[in-house]
């Protein structure tokens, strides 16, 4: 394909990418360059929740760019903080950072949890991570993340970060220490393979941070803004996080990053401490508030039905595929673990018209959109079927 021939020769080439070159999104579905239709249950990775162009995010994004684009952080900008406003309404007293990504999401957490650990004295530093888990690809954020993979010719990672294992809460109480000034975790890993923290273990966590006077630091880039049919996950567990990280879906497609901190610790940061010339930019802001306006509480039910319809399926193809071993998740982000290599699976499924991804080589992760409907469940399921006969012969 002359597409791969020519990232090669222009772009690093550090996507492992799929032989298919999309040129065009509507709602549920994207398009090839040959005019190929795919149902998409990946969602640009979480991103595109409300599904591809849809009106009220591309009508607002067109009017702010037709208005301003950038105006740098010097400024006060007018959409900037409509959606500061509009996410304390949702996330509680605290204050919000906006960035561009997830990376710089919790790069900024990692930041504030540091100063805020050397207000008290100057050893508690150290961060308590999990393992499986995934916080980003800058040298904090990898840091941070617990895959022995990924850190592979990056030593000598920044110093600090712990690991613990997930779900098991005497090796979370074997890393705590005074010097402890914060625990980094997703509820639900997504690139660790989809496994979900039990209630219990968060709930023990923050207990445990509030005995060593520790920040706990949620990373909901990819489990907030409703994909688990809560707004964000951290309410199903009944804790209140010092810190809440959110990317992905909330800039509805456009580069975004938020960071919000309870009121505790808003003064931790003082002018100078943190910034970033596109943080927060104009035209994902603009697309960000039309995002939430439509997480309405009938949106969070049916992110919530058609999730458990999701579950019902994939059990049912478990049932019929002795090569399906597990089926996790919550909501619209579920996760089936095979026996066999999920790669190819993925691959079949794409020549059949369904997006979907993997992870951890033999996972299947399904992401749709908080759009879609029992039929097009349906339908992916029918191509999983037949993907998984043919992958498994
Ligand atoms: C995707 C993701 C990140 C990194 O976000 P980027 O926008 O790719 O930098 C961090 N944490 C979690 C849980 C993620 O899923």
């Amino acid at each position: 394909m002359s597409y791969k021939a020519d990232e090669e020769k222009y772009l690093l080439t550090v996507y492992k990418r799929y032989p298919v070159c999309i040129v065009k999104g509507k709602g549920k579905y994207i398009w090839d360059d040959k005019g190929k239709k795919y149902l998409d249950f990946l969602s640009g990775i979480a991103v595109n929740a409300f599904g591809h162009c849809h009106p009220a995010i591309t009508n607002a994004v067109k009017k702010q760019a037709d208005t301003l684009a950038h105006a740098c952080n010097l400024f006060y900008t007018k959409p900037q903080i409509e959606l500061g406003r509009k996410l304390i309404s949702f996330l509680g007293c605290g204050k919000i950072f906006l960035s561009n990504s997830g990376a710089e999401a919790n790069e900024c957490a990692i930041k504030i949890a540091r100063k805020w650990g050397r207000s008290i004295n100057s050893k508690k530093y150290e961060i308590i991570s999990f393992e499986k888990s995934f916080h980003g690809r800058t040298i904090a954020t990898l840091s941070a993340t617990g895959q022995k993979k990924m850190h592979y010719g990056f030593k000598p990672l920044l110093k600090g970060f712990k690991f613990a294992k997930f779900n098991n809460i005497d090796s979370v109480k074997s890393k705590f220490s005074n010097k402890t000034c914060a625990v980094i975790i997703e509820s639900i890993q997504g690139e660790g393979g989809v496994y979900s923290a039990d209630k219990k273990f968060i709930k023990d966590i923050e207990k445990l941070c509030a005995r060593y006077n520790a920040l706990l630091i949620f990373d909901e880039i990819q489990v907030g803004m409703g994909r688990t049919g809560n707004m964000f996950a951290y309410k199903e567990y009944g804790v209140k996080p010092d810190i809440v990280t959110l990317a992905k879906a909330l800039g509805g497609g456009f580069p975004l990053g938020a960071t919000f901190v309870k009121s505790k610790i808003k003064d931790t940061f003082t002018f100078g401490s943190h910034g970033s010339t596109f943080g927060g930019n104009l035209i994902s802001c603009a697309a960000a508030i039309e995002v939430l306006k439509l997480l309405k509480p009938s949106m969070l039910n049916h992110i919530s039905a058609m999730g458990a319809y999701l579950l019902k399926s994939l059990n049912a193809l478990k049932e019929k595929h002795g090569v399906i071993k597990d089926i996790r998740g919550k909501g619209l982000i579920l996760g089936a673990e095979l026996s066999i290599e999920a790669g190819p699976v993925v691959l079949e499924c794409l020549k059949k018209g369904l997006s979907i991804n993997a992870v951890q080589g033999n996972t299947l992760r399904f992401l749709p959109p908080y759009i879609i409907q029992k039929k097009d469940i349906d339908e992916a399921m029918k191509i999983l079927d037949s993907a998984l006969a043919d992958c498994s012969k």
